[in-house]
């Protein structure tokens, strides 16, 4: 069985407790991942005060830093397949999308390569004579990352790449589900050369690693992706300290089909919106909200892809739709559309669990245009399942798309350009997608509101929430 370490002030430790990490698609042990206990949470988070302070890291200038992030990026670029391949055996995403989204991992690094030297700060004309004031941004100090187990290389690199660009130090607490594609990318990180303490990766359960972690004294700012119950035991921890957040967490969007639309590009986008990453995406196209004038057209055409997408070994290339992590995830989807449909949602497709080893479920649509409070439409599944209601003009779907809590992402399909303005301004949402969907950029911010969170990852807007500002009066 395949052994991860995990890596704590420039060495790499097996950690005082192992745990076995399953392979999603037969559902048996494959890998020993180290369990980080208090113990190592605090060593770790001691390297990174220690680190912070360091001549070999505080005196860098940023565009020293930029320049190891540069060398890191490039050596993910050589490593692309192996840590693929890693992620496809730990958490069953397939090696289609684990390659293609690997390789743009080092683009985020890139593009925050090039930011650290561009964080700037500002000189106030203010109206004494005698004085010069101006401001400094500075690193806000220790980083505490934790992310989900879908996409962990990605979802570090949005809070490692800013972190490091700003001056901070950080702790990253991968997933306790698939830990070991961001406990090999630790290798990379010594290999680049960051200085001892600078960046360390440890796992464990959140009861203890992320409660521990997050709860620190010493962590100047938590910077978390998950689900929204776990973001409230978050802030409670982060409080006593009042310690900053960041929270990006699930999502329920609203895909808004109108009679004017584009119909099969609408469908495609549809498809790839919903059951890419076997649905386990934060901003799944969840909840499609169609024209009633359109539905019957729409609802066979993406009905008969559903019903052709291609299942199998995630480490297969022609493979569109794998496992789920875990058979917790098939277990919960399954209760939800058992609900849904006693409470009178049709089953277009799909519907139950594969019957054969590993944790599959397949790609399935739930028609619930008759029962608006569907758990379907409340709730978020995080695998393939799409769920549909129905409107009958502009107003109506409005409605719809902001009756839920969440506020991450939407999409909107028309060829009316006023509509498609109309929608944008009145859309409760940190992201709009307008005849494309699940387009993502370095250069431009995501997040939400709401239970979607608040804190923006990628862009200039996320490298800010690792600076403070000081201001400095100088009398002349
Ligand atoms: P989760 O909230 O159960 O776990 C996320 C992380 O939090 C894990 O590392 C876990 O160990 C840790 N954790 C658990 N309890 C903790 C505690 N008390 N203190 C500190 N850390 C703790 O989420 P999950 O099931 O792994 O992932 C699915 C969720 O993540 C979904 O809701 C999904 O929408 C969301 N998500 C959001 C985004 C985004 O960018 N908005 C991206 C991907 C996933």
């Amino acid at each position: 069985m395949r052994r991860f370490q995990q890596y704590v002030n420039g060495n790499f430790e097996d950690g005082s407790v192992s745990f076995e990490s399953l392979d999603p698609s037969s559902g048996q042990p494959w890998a020993q991942m180290p369990e980080a206990k208090s113990d190592d949470v605090n060593r770790a988070v001691k390297a990174a005060s220690k680190a912070f302070d360091a001549p070999e890291w505080c005196n860098l200038t940023a565009t020293q830093r930029g320049k190891l992030l540069l060398k890191l990026a490039d050596l993910i670029e050589e490593h692309v397949q192996e840590l693929a391949e890693i992620e496809t055996r730990d958490t069953g995403k397939i090696i289609r999308e684990t390659s293609a989204q690997i390789s743009y991992v080092a683009e985020y690094y890139r593009y925050y390569a090039g930011l650290a030297d561009k964080i700037e700060g500002a000189h106030l004309p203010i109206d004494k004579p005698d004085m010069e004031v101006w401001l400094r941004r500075e690193p806000v100090g220790v980083v505490a990352a934790i992310v989900p187990w879908n996409s962990q290389l990605f979802l570090a690199a949005v809070k490692i790449g800013p972190a490091l660009a700003a001056g901070c130090t950080i702790v990253v607490k991968a997933s306790e589900e698939g830990p070991g594609p961001l406990l090999e990318f630790a290798r990379l990180v010594h290999k680049a050369g960051f200085p001892a303490g600078v960046v360390n990766i440890i796992t464990g359960f959140g009861s203890e690693c992320g409660a521990v972690l997050t709860s620190h004294p010493s962590v100047a700012h938590v910077a978390f992706t998950g689900g929204p119950e776990t973001a409230r035991h978050i802030v409670r921890n982060s409080a006593e300290n009042l310690a900053s957040t960041s929270l990006e967490l699930g999502g329920k969007s609203p895909f808004i089909v109108f009679e004017d639309a584009d119909i099969e590009s609408a469908v495609n986008a549809q498809i790839a919106g919903i059951f890419a990453a076997t649905g386990q995406s934060c901003v799944a196209g969840s909840r499609l909200l169609i024209s009633r004038k359109v539905k019957d057209r729409f609802l066979e055409l993406l009905t008969n892809k559903a019903k052709t997408i291609t299942i199998g070994s995630p480490l297969e290339m022609n493979t569109e739709v794998g496992p789920l992590c875990s058979s917790q995830q098939v277990e919960h989807i399954q209760a939800l559309v058992d609900k849904s449909q006693e409470q009178g949602a049709k089953v277009l497709t799909g519907g139950r669990p594969i019957e054969k080893e590993g944790f599959y479920y397949p790609p399935t649509i739930l028609d619930c245009s008759d029962v608006k409070d569907a758990a379907a439409i409340q709730n978020e599944f995080f695998g393939p399942v799409l769920s549909i209601l129905t409107f009958d003009s502009e107003e109506e779907a409005i409605e719809l798309a902001n009756d839920t809590p969440f506020g991450l992402a939407s999409g909107v399909f028309t060829q009316n350009l006023a509509r498609a303005h109309r929608m944008i301004k009145r859309i409760k949402a940190g992201i709009v997608w307008v005849n494309t969907y699940r387009v993502v950029s370095p250069i431009a911010p995501f997040g939400g509101h709401g239970l979607s969170g608040h804190g923006r990852e990628g862009g200039i807007e996320a490298a800010l929430d690792y600076t403070k500002v000081k201001t400095v009066w100088l009398r002349t």
